[in-house]
């Protein structure tokens, strides 16, 4: 007796379906394989199957030859999600559906031994491959449901057991569909917790920060331990302009087959915030895994990457950060396969501004030597340093500071200024490929649209030559001051916007020249 139906397998973050077929026939008693690539969790379905099944109250036909194939079968197949696909299918063999065919079904989800149906990764995209192939419904377990029902067009069946999916199959006329309001979804997801209003003075800070998201550019903090590096950068995503529907799917896919989707929201509709800690691996960061699943750059994708203590980082961990940098990507060769991730991610990192972290600080008395200083910053390779457009010292808060009554301007009306800047920016690019901000343009574009008056050019001449910026810096203060132009609503760049965009460059003037 043969039997078949649908499921489907992740790969990066898409998923394909895959038609589970299950034969029981005579044979040896107690026999039961997969084949079809499977790794070693889905072989470990068998024993999770039978133990279901029985503990259920199901027969298992023990006494016949169970096969069970995946296909397509060149493509290697993972995780635990088929657990209940081949479990309905060996039902469906016994004769439990009545003859019913389930072609118009995709089953996702893994079994406890006692016939719960656990959550998955993958859902979202397994729901748009249904869709796709014009499968209508698609049974995944509760706690996958709201992220599956984002999708339109499909029915999306929630399933707590492997008795309800039996049922679900029996009589689905008894069963209502997963439905959600997408952009209730997104509007009830859209809440930080954190405000810029919680920080407390860092007025320069601030407003560099504001520069750095109206332009989309990487930005990085110099100052010592404590002075609210870390609080700043989390506020970022509180000023960016707020997620598109379409951006909180494509953000959602990755978490979700990534695995680190919260069930109770089923879209991520705040923009995320990642720091992985100094000590990760490039895998880590970019990807990876047999079969590649997304890191750190993938999962900020949309939103920011905050790199803290940054040259603690390995450096060969920072030289995979340059493809994502500037491709937006990242792409993950394996033997036989290759994988992309979508990574579109602000950069935000910080550091010390040497190795005690009290280099020029008032209070405090800096020992370190110059050569000591020197090598610490120097662990920051140009390359990377080239794609971080502002550079900011965030010095300690100075008590007076922290003990003002008045209340910071909080994040929204900061945004909404970020908001008109980006406007700005999307009309001017509005014929280009894939530029949406200033931190983008190309070396064509900058000079199309960052001329500068002549007395603009000799401020920059003699900021470059007399405070011995390198030549690197040249682009990257006519892209921000194109940024702090627009933020003025000013169509010319003025000198004003230059020698606010020269100061951004602290490395440059203090430690490389
Ligand atoms: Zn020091």
């Amino acid at each position: 007796m043969l039997f078949k139906t649908h499921s489907a397998a992740v790969f990066g973050v898409d998923a394909y379906l895959v038609e589970v077929e299950v034969d029981v026939g005579p044979g040896q008693s107690g026999y039961f394989n997969v084949v079809g690539l499977p790794d070693i969790a889905v072989k470990e379905s068998r024993e999770r199957v039978k133990a279901a099944l029985k503990n259920c109250g199901f027969d298992y036909p023990g006494h016949q030859s169970v096969t069970v194939n995946l296909a397509p079968a060149d493509i290697r197949k993972e995780g635990s999600a088929f657990d209940l696909p081949m479990a309905l299918s060996l039902l469906g063999c016994q004769g439990t559906f009545f003859g019913k065919a389930l072609g118009d079904y995709v089953f996702l989800g893994e079994l406890s031994l006692d016939g719960t149906v656990r959550s998955v990764r993958g859902a979202l995209s397994a729901a748009i491959a249904a869709r796709d192939r014009r499968i209508r419904n698609v049974v995944v377990p509760e706690a996958n449901a709201r992220e599956a029902a984002v999708v339109e067009g499909i029915h999306v069946f929630a399933v707590k057991s492997l008795p309800q999916a039996a049922d679900l199959v029996n009589s689905p006329e008894s069963f209502a569909p997963t439905r959600v309001d997408t952009q209730k979804m997104l509007s009830d997801a859209g809440a930080y917790p954190v405000d810029l209003r919680d920080v407390r003075g860092q007025q320069s800070a601030k407003r560099a920060l504001e520069i750095a998201c109206a332009g989309g550019h990487n930005i990085l903090f110099i100052g010592p331990p404590g002075a609210g590096k870390t609080m700043l950068a989390k506020r970022i995503p509180t000023i960016l302009p707020p997620m598109s529907l379409d951006e909180a799917i494509e953000t959602t896919r990755i978490h979700s087959v990534a695995g680190v989707l919260e069930d109770s929201r089923g879209l991520v509709g705040t923009r995320p915030y990642r720091s992985p800690h100094h000590t990760i691996s490039d895998a880590g960061l970019i990807g990876g895994g047999a079969v590649p699943r997304p890191g750190e750059v993938s999962l900020g994708h949309n939103g920011v990457l905050f790199l803290d203590e940054l040259p603690e980082f390995q450096r060969n961990v920072l030289e995979v950060l340059r493809q994502p940098l500037e491709d937006g990507v990242v792409s993950i060769a394996r033997a036989a396969l290759s994988v992309s991730f979508p990574a579109r991610f602000m950069l935000a990192a910080a550091m010390n501004p040497c190795p005690c972290g009290f280099f020029g600080d008032p209070t405090r008395d800096c020992h370190c030597s110059p050569t000591q200083i020197q090598r610490y910053i120097s662990k920051i390779s140009g390359p990377l340093l080239d794609r971080i457009d502002i550079h900011i010292e965030v010095p300690a808060v100075k008590y007076k500071e922290l003990r003002e009554g008045n209340a910071a301007e909080p994040s929204a009306s900061v945004r909404e200024r970020v908001i008109a800047a980006r406007a700005i920016q999307l009309e001017r690019f509005k014929g280009e490929r894939k530029i949406y901000a200033n931190s983008q343009m190309p070396p064509k574009l900058l000079r199309k649209h960052c001329e500068i008056s002549a007395e603009g050019e000799k401020l920059l001449e003699s900021a470059i030559q007399k405070l011995g910026l390198s030549a690197r810096a040249h682009d990257r203060i006519l892209k921000v001051a194109r940024t702090i132009a627009d933020l003025d609503s000013a169509s010319a760049i003025e000198p004003r916007h230059l020698s606010e965009a020269i100061q951004y460059r602290t490395l440059d003037r203090t430690y490389w020249a």
